[in-house]
């Protein structure tokens, strides 16, 4: 037997057992023993339930009673009796409905939760249960567990990886000798050994420290090794012309901030270069990125090359086309809009003019992409609002251009360093870290569920003083049908009552594309003074003179999607107001106070970061294969560590192709990670 041999092969694997396996992605020996356990519960500290006092605890009982019941949609709490020979007492679970018949019958079990007050009673709350005969007899009694893999239970797992046990000791290594020594690690084998049959605590640590170095390295040797790829990269010379832009500035409306004109010299240099650009403008919103695309295209336009901007939202793609017209026509440029709405001829004759470059700068959604789509000679795209796109896409929007051409990806979701250096680790960088002059901080405040009158006046009074406003209605459930009924019912009801003698309009992504278009237009020119709407505002939209936004529901919104929201209002020198409402009295969440408290997107995506992780906030899309099992991206030192190593490896001049694990995995990760 060895690690390629498949897992039927292993004695007590039988045929059923196998398929289960296989069904979980887990085909041979080598895919079991690298199945890391997702956690350990330690069963060396059993406390009796006379002696419990709160915290982190283990009991060993048996249950007595237990019963689930509803309590709203989407929350179902399970309850039991619990008793020891020593007492009672209850342990509570959250949508965890199963427990009922996990734990039915007579055996004994440890349970390990934390033992709180909560809902006016001690109690353990989300125990993990482990029946003790199913627990391997060790003096330390340190117990992995794995990924529930269906119809397999961790007792399974542990058991066959007992039986492969010699194999394993024997893995061989998996990282350069050399980073393995300057790094000092423990061995792959022994890091294994480490999780899967630790003696105490320092065992689980050592191999926690060794195999989540491992990931951060492959990750960042694969952002290396984009980046010495992309340097090899020939592109397309777009020369510096100072008159052009120093015209363009000239015509412009506001001074530039500082920030947008080092990040317009950024752009403008790697512009020279013969290596293609790729780069990073990041900037909270309301910095003023849209105009330092301008700027870009605008240099690139002087130069004979067309420019591509894409949007995520049709929205946000026709905001951007009408912005990109009044700055760029008075330099007899002619800018074009590619979404799904343009339709028969008209979509016919763009085509034409993005063909044979008549068109200079082409705004659009996912319209770009797609195969029809040709361009005379593509020199720069710029990507906005990058993060809600997938790699595919940019990629296929980069092939249309016979060289590479220069990539600028706009968010306006600050990326945490630590990610910034990971995953976007081959970017080059730019931020708008300063809001143009005048801008005052928004006021934000959480406000109990029956604030509206008074939120109502106060929307009222801007709107007597010549502003808009924004009221925004959530999802009330997981059902997209029922967020356009509740939209369309608050705006009905705001109609009719409080505000009838005002201009109020409704948007929701359901609606036409050009009867969007339309709601948009009279709330940019000033018509509508209140806009109903969803999320579909969110990103990108820009209307200075809109001064108040009223969120309903707000417990219900992700912290960075608030921010963004709240993003629609302070665009201007008036003050601006934010009012989170509550869908209910309870306490407010650490995500309203987090926002009522801060304006900085850069402070509230760290937080976001800790609160949800990566995958959530960067989208399944681009980083769902993002694997980080043990490591963290919030421990920065780790990653430095292992910058520093990939960064070492890579000049070393060693073969990646020695090692064979290892280049797979970065490969992966290049394929992920790479923009172009
Ligand atoms: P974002 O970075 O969120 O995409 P936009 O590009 O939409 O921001 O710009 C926000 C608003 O600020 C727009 O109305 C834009 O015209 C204006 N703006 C941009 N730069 C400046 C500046 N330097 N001074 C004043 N207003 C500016
Ligand atoms: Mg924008």
């Amino acid at each position: 037997m060895n690690f390629a041999s498949s897992l039927s092969n292993v004695k007590g694997v039988g045929e059923k057992t196998a398929e289960q396996f296989i069904l979980a992605g887990i085909h041979t020996v080598n895919d079991l023993v690298t199945f890391l356990p997702r956690k350990h519960e330690d069963f060396s500290d059993v406390v009796k339930i006379a002696d419990i006092s709160p915290g982190k605890k283990t009991i060993r009982a048996r249950c007595e009673k237990i019963a689930t019941r509803p309590v709203r949609r989407g929350l179902r709490i399970t309850t039991a009796t619990l008793a020891d020979d020593t007492g009672k007492l209850q342990a509570v679970w959250f949508n965890q409905p199963y427990r009922a018949t996990q734990l039915k019958g007579n055996d004994e079990f440890f349970f390990s939760g934390e033992f709180e007050f909560n809902y006016n009673k001690y109690q353990l709350s989300n125990p993990s249960a482990e029946k003790v005969s199913d627990v391997p007899v060790s003096t330390d009694r340190i117990v992995p567990t794995y990924r529930a893999i269906k119809g397999l239970k961790s007792q399974v797992v542990r058991k066959i990886l007992t039986e492969l046990k010699p194999l394993i000791t024997m893995y061989p290594e998996t990282l350069p000798a050399n980073v393995v020594g300057t790094q000092k690690l423990i061995s792959y084998a022994d890091a294994l050994m480490g999780m899967h049959f630790p003696k105490g605590p320092d065992d689980i640590q050592a191999a926690r420290d060794r195999l989540g170095f491992e990931e951060l390295f492959q990750l960042l040797l694969a952002s290396q090794l984009n980046k010495q790829a992309n340097a090899q990269l020939e592109g397309w010379h777009i020369p510096f012309d100072q008159q052009v832009v120093a015209s363009f500035v000239k015509q412009l409306p506001f001074d530039l901030t500082a920030a947008q004109r080092r990040a317009a010299w950024e752009i403008i240099q790697d512009f020279e270069r013969e290596v293609p650009m790729n780069r990073l403008l990041q900037g909270d919103v309301g910095s003023g990125k849209t105009v330092v695309a301008g700027l870009a295209a605008r240099q690139a336009a002087h130069a004979g090359f067309q420019t591509a901007i894409m949007a995520p939202t049709e929205i946000l793609a026709s905001q951007h086309a009408e912005t990109l017209t009044k700055l760029l026509e008075p330099f007899g440029l002619t800018v074009g809009l590619l979404t799904g709405s343009v339709k028969g001829k008209a979509r016919v004759t763009l085509y034409e003019m993005i063909a044979n470059g008549t068109v200079d700068v082409v705004v659009g959604t996912h319209a770009l992409i797609q195969q029809t789509v040709h361009f005379n000679k593509l020199g720069f795209v710029a990507i906005d609002e990058q993060h809600r796109f997938g790699v595919k896409q940019r990629q296929e929007l980069l092939k249309k251009s016979e060289k590479m051409p220069h990539l600028l990806a706009m968010t306006a979701t600050p990326i945490p360093r630590s990610l910034a250096l990971t995953v976007y680790g081959e970017l080059d960088v730019s931020i708008l870290n300063e809001l143009p002059k005048g801008r005052k901080p928004i006021e934000t405040k959480i406000w109990s569920p029956n604030s509206s009158a008074q939120l109502y006046e106060k929307i009222d009074t801007e709107i007597k003083a010549g502003r808009q406003a924004y009221v925004i209605c959530s999802l009330i459930d997981d059902n997209p049908d029922n967020e356009i009924k509740s939209v369309e019912t608050e705006y009905k009801k705001l109609r009719n009552s409080v505000f009838k003698h005002r201009t109020i309009g409704l948007l929701h992504g359901k609606m036409k594309p050009d009867e969007k278009d339309a709601v948009m237009q009279s709330f940019a020119s000033g018509k509508v003074d209140i806009l109903v709407s969803t999320t579909v505002v969110e990103v990108g939209v820009d209307v200075p003179n809109a001064t108040a936004m009223l969120i309903e529901n707000a417990d219900r919104f992700g912290l960075s999607q608030l921010h963004q929201l709240r993003g629609r209002v302070g665009r201007s020198s008036h003050q601006s107001y934010c009012y989170l409402v509550m869908s209910d009295s309870s306490k407010p969440s650490q995500r309203l106070r987090e926002i009522e408290k801060s304006n900085d997107g850069f402070y509230l995506a760290e937080v976001d970061l800790q609160l949800r992780g990566p995958g959530e906030i960067y989208g399944r899309a681009q980083h769902g294969a993002l694997n980080l099992q043990i490591a963290t991206l919030a421990d920065t030192k780790l990653i430095k560590r292992a910058q520093d190593a990939a960064k070492l490896f890579v000049q070393s001049g060693d073969d990646l192709l020695q090692y064979k694990q290892l280049a797979e995995q970065v490969n992966t990760y290049q394929r992920l990670t790479t923009l172009n």
